[in-house]
């Protein structure tokens, strides 16, 4: 048995949770918000880049 989930992603705005830009089709870019959607956070890829090293370095602490 397969399920399927949908996830219609023109629905959500996708923002980056620490420099707030907005995930386009054209990559991450600062823009005004359309306050209609719902927002979904997470990282772009710079700030992804940023919160791996963080995380390497609290790691090797440990
Ligand atoms: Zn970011």
């Amino acid at each position: 048995m397969k399920s399927v989930i949908k996830c219609p992603k023109n629905e959500f705005i996708i923002e980056c949770c620490k420099c707030h830009k907005v995930r386009t089709k054209d990559g991450w870019e600062h823009k005004v918000k359309d306050h209609k959607k719902p927002v979904s956070h997470t990282y772009c890829d710079s700030c992804f880049q940023v919160a791996c090293g963080q995380i390497e370095r609290i790691v090797s602490n440990n």
